[in-house]
Parts: C-alpha cells; sequence; structure tokens
C-alpha cells in the first residue's frame, strides 16, 4: 500500500490566518472568546479549546464584557462590531483579507448608489445564513438580495439596475451561468448593458482547488476524504473527489478509518503497488490527516502480523 497526503488540501490562507492569530493571543492570556466555530472541523476546535479557546453565539457576545473576542476569517456584518464595543469587548479581526476588501467593495458600492433613483439592487450569490454572506448582507443595511442557485434569478427585478458580487466560496461555472443568465433578461428587456454591472469575487484558494483535487483522486485506488460533517466546502468537494474516483470514502476522525475500509471491501493492504489518497477541505487540518495516514499505516502492520502469527 502506498500513502499520499494531497500537497494542496488543508487550510485556505484565511483559515490559517485566523487560527495563528488565535494561538498568538492563547499563548499571551490562555483566554479567548471566538465568536461561531473558529473552522468547521471540530478536532481542530477541540484542540483550540484546550489551550483556552471558548466558542460563544451572538446571545452571549451580547452578555460578555471587557473581554478579547476573535472573528473567525468568514467575517462579520458591522452590527457585530458596535455590539462588542458597547460592552468594551475588543475585537480581534481574524477575517480573511479577501473577505474584508470584498466586505469593503460591497459597503462602497452600496453607499455610492443607495440613494440613485431608480433604485438599484445589490444581489449576492451565496449560501442563505451562512456566516460570510450575513457579514457582507451587513454591508448595506441588510438590504442585499441573496440567491443560492440560477433558478432565483427570476424573483430579481430586471427593471432596476443590478450589481452582483459572489461569496468567495461559491463555484465559478454557477457564477458565470447566473451572469449568463442575467445579462440575457437585460438584453432580452430592452435594457441597456451599464443596468448590470458584476464582479467576479471568488477565492481562486477554493475554485483551483476542484481541479487538483480531482486529479489526485483520479490518480489513487481508494480515497481517503478527512472533513467535518457540519463544513459545507467539505460536502462539496467530497462530492467532487466521488465523481472523480468513485472508491472515495468521507472520514472525520482517523477512529473511523479501520470500519470505514472493511465496509468498503477493498483488499487495500494485499498488494504495495495499491495507492490511498488522502485529501480535505479548506478546514480539514495537516494534523488530522496525517493521524489518518499513521492509523491506516497502524492498520496494515496489524494486519500483516496477524497473517504471520
Ligand atoms: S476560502 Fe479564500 S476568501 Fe475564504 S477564508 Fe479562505 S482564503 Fe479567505
Amino acid at each position: 500500500m502506498q500513502v499520499t497526503i494531497d500537497t494542496k488540501s488543508g487550510f485556505c490562507a484565511g483559515v490559517t490566518g485566523a487560527i495563528r492569530r488565535a494561538e498568538n493571543e492563547l499563548q499571551q492570556t490562555g483566554q479567548l472568546y471566538c465568536l461561531g466555530d473558529i473552522v468547521h472541523n471540530g478536532q481542530e476546535v477541540q484542540r483550540l479549546e484546550q489551550l483556552g479557546l471558548e466558542t460563544i453565539d451572538y446571545d452571549d457576545l451580547r452578555t460578555i464584557h471587557n473581554a478579547r473576542v476573535l472573528l473567525r476569517a468568514h467575517g462579520e456584518p458591522p452590527s457585530t462590531y458596535w455590539i462588542a464595543e458597547q460592552n468594551g469587548n475588543t475585537i480581534i479581526d481574524g477575517t480573511c483579507p479577501v473577505v474584508k476588501r470584498l466586505q469593503e467593495r460591497i459597503a462602497a458600492t452600496y453607499n455610492a448608489h443607495k440613494h440613485d433613483e431608480p433604485r438599484p439592487q445589490i444581489v449576492i450569490f451565496g449560501k442563505r445564513g451562512h456566516a460570510e454572506v450575513i457579514g457582507l448582507q451587513g454591508q448595506t443595511n441588510n438590504t442585499a438580495v441573496i440567491i443560492e442557485h440560477l433558478s432565483e434569478a427570476e424573483q430579481l427585478d430586471y427593471n432596476r439596475p443590478i450589481y452582483l458580487f459572489s461569496q468567495t466560496t461559491k463555484s465559478l461555472d454557477e457564477f458565470n451561468q447566473l451572469v449568463e443568465h442575467i445579462k440575457g433578461k437585460i438584453s432580452g428587456l430592452g435594457f441597456q448593458k451599464s443596468n448590470f454591472v458584476y464582479y467576479d469575487t471568488i477565492c481562486r484558494s477554493v475554485a483551483n482547488r476542484v481541479e487538483q483535487l480531482k486529479a489526485f483522486a483520479r490518480e489513487q485506488d481508494l480515497v481517503l476524504f478527512v472533513g467535518g460533517t457540519k463544513s459545507s466546502n467539505a460536502a462539496v468537494l467530497f462530492n467532487h473527489c466521488k465523481q472523480a474516483n468513485p472508491n472515495t470514502l468521507f472520514i472525520t476522525s482517523p477512529n473511523e478509518v479501520e470500519d470505514k475500509i472493511k465496509s468498503s471491501n477493498l483488499q487495500i493492504f494485499k498488494s504495495s503497488n495499491f495507492k490511498v489518497g488522502i485529501c480535505g477541505a479548506t478546514s480539514t487540518p495537516l494534523w488530522l490527516m496525517e493521524q489518518v495516514r499513521d492509523k491506516l499505516q497502524d492498520a496494515q502492520r496489524s494486519t500483516l502480523n496477524t497473517k504471520l502469527t
């Protein structure tokens, strides 16, 4: 059995930055609040909690005073900063710089056009209720229209100008389809093209990952995809992997390795040429993928020992 960990898998720069900020703070003070899970991976959250991180929600934020509160890479709406400030809390801003720039761009567009007539629509292509999208919508005083799927584009008012942005982790293909759809609607109704301005704000660290991951999956006999059940990025990337290689298993923890492999009925320890690839989502820590690799190698060793005895 040959085991390879995908070098392109693991935390994106934004998540790495937020975790570093948490670690630095915890090293100095030993205590830090984080608004929401710092990353959609239970094991990594647990590791940081052992260092003193405490995950809080919006209700908690309203009741704590004079504390240090980390904002994760997804970013937050302006209201979060006001609430924290009112209670004398200090914000440690872990918002990813890419998300921060997008927030600023949306806020600038909103402020530049909020008094225009006819009133323009700021549209965000993103997942309703996702933390990043809540932060983006907050830049428009919550007036932005959220579109999750192309089919929802029918609800737009094509008599009014449209400014389209995207959540950083949406699919580039779907965004391009949405752009073409809106362009078609506008020209079909005889409106000027200037009525529609769009910005491709998809983060390439995720967009490029799909093709890289599929190429990695195709080279393997078996793929162990390591991810958290709360991560939407993990669900999407797992599905891409599975399409590229049907022998792909979803693993949340090293403890699942043996059972999952047994249930797959693959004789992975029989051939020295059998290739196992380990990969993960943007929320999967490298150390977790390494633990999965170690567990796999332990399982192989114990299988061989059983045969010898
Ligand atoms: S996916 Fe891109 S934009 Fe989102 S946190 Fe990671 S680096 Fe930042």
